[in-house]
């Protein structure tokens, strides 16, 4: 059996699927890896390190797309909104495609993936539970992202993030609020904190405060409710309208006092919420920075625009999506060793076991024999909620 890794399709994405230090992990499951002729390059991954561990090297993306039984992917095939069809075209019927697939995104192109016949897992859709944290690419990833949102911000920002008594003067440290302190954003405050900034945080779930202190920063006093915040598997629940309004309205001093402003807060499977209004954006100084990570489903910020860096009154608001592909090397090797994991449990004997009993499969399996078959995107795509006969799956 062959594991295949093709370049990535989608526009500006650097990271590779599998790196050379997984190789020997997978061939000790008794598969051969194919690589694509400089897929890792833009990752920092030679062909040559591949094929000292052990993987051989293609030619030609096609050549990957034939051989290959299970297809390793960052982004999903049809994930470049110029050639998605292209990028689908050569996939066929019981192909098997694991990735991030971003099921609760883009409709048409779930339904498209379906229609190649695939079976496909989206790792988003990965159960948190103690047995997938090994294969939680969402976890490694938002670890990456919540690094390089302070990394870039300070960049961007007027000011040093440290506190620094010189000859010349003493140099207040820079504000940092982080909003969200799930992976991403403890990761954010961290490295925030490494830097010497003064570092305060929010979260709606009353288990982030400690975790918030103990990374040596403040966690914010809002006079809010929380105590139904937090929903299954650890994750916050959907709170209404009214609650985000009036959060954002007592959040709106905490963001004209900060320098930056990093968000991350969001809700699976629902629009992030809008916490930082038009008008608390007005309130901070010109200078200021606004690093939303929850983008990618809507944006934390009112002005966020996803995808795209804005100026508004001399605040930049920073709204990439895909953050951690920005650091390559770092979050290919973490996004591999998932991946590697995931395989770990998917194939037995050198051969795939779809075995529909397991939680991580059951859960994960996207699309299979033409149909989507995932309960959860089932039902955001208005598909019956009741799965296909199992019998059909097989
Ligand atoms: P996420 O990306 O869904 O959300 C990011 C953060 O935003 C969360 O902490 C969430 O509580 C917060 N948030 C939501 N609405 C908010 C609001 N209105 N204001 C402020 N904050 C808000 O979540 P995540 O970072 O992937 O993880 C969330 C939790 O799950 C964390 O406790 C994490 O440690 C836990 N987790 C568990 C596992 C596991 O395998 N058991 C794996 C990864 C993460």
């Amino acid at each position: 059996m062959i594991v295949g890794v093709a370049a990535e399709s989608a526009p500006g994405e650097q990271r590779v699927a599998l790196v050379p230090s997984v190789i020997s992990t997978l061939t000790k499951l008794g598969v051969d890896v194919l690589v694509e002729a400089g897929a890792g390059g833009a990752a920092g991954f030679s062909d040559a390190e591949y094929t000292e561990q052990g993987a051989r090297i293609a030619a030609s993306r096609d050549e990957v797309l034939e051989a290959a039984d299970i297809l390793a992917r960052v982004r999903a095939p049809g994930a470049d909104p110029d050639h998605g069809d292209a990028g689908l075209a050569k996939l066929r019927s019981g192909q098997i495609v694991v990735g991030l697939l971003d099921p609760l995104g883009d409709t048409d192109a779930v339904q498209a993936l379906a229609g190649t016949g695939v079976s496909s897992f989206a790792l988003e859709l990965l159960p948190r539970i103690t047995r997938a944290q090994a294969m939680d690419v969402l976890s490694s990833q938002a670890t990456v992202a919540g690094y390089k949102a302070v990394v870039k911000a300070a960049d961007m920002l007027n000011r040093m993030y440290p506190l620094m008594m010189t000859a010349a003067g003493t140099i207040t440290p820079a504000h940092v609020l982080v909003v969200g302190a799930g992976v991403a954003g403890l990761q954010a405050i961290a490295t925030a904190r490494r830097l010497g900034a003064v570092v305060e945080a929010y979260d709606v779930r009353p288990a982030a405060r400690e975790q918030v202190e103990s990374l040596g920063a403040r966690f914010a006093e809002l006079e809010l409710d929380t105590a139904d915040a937090e929903g299954a598997g650890g994750y916050a629940e959907a709170l209404g309208d009214d609650f985000y309004r009036r959060q954002g309205e007592l959040m709106a001093k905490l963001v004209a006092g900060s320098d930056i402003v990093i968000t991350t807060a969001a809700v699976p499977g629902a629009r992030a919420p809008v916490l930082i209004s038009a008008d608390a954006v007005r309130g901070m100084r010109a200078g200021s920075v606004i690093i939303d990570l929850a983008a990618e489903t809507g944006g934390n910020c009112e002005l966020t625009s996803t995808g795209e860096t804005i100026e508004v009154d001399g605040v930049t608001i920073v709204g990439s999506v895909h953050l951690a592909t920005e650091i390559p090397y770092d979050a290919s090797q973490m996004y591999a060793r998932n991946v590697a994991a995931f395989l770990g449990n998917l194939i037995e004997d050198g051969a795939v076991n779809l075995n529909l009993e397991d939680e991580i499969i059951r859960e994960t399996l996207l699309t299979h024999a033409g149909e989507v078959v995932a309960v959860r995107v089932r039902g955001a795509l208005g598909l019956t909620t009741a799965e296909p006969a199992t019998e059909e799956r097989e």
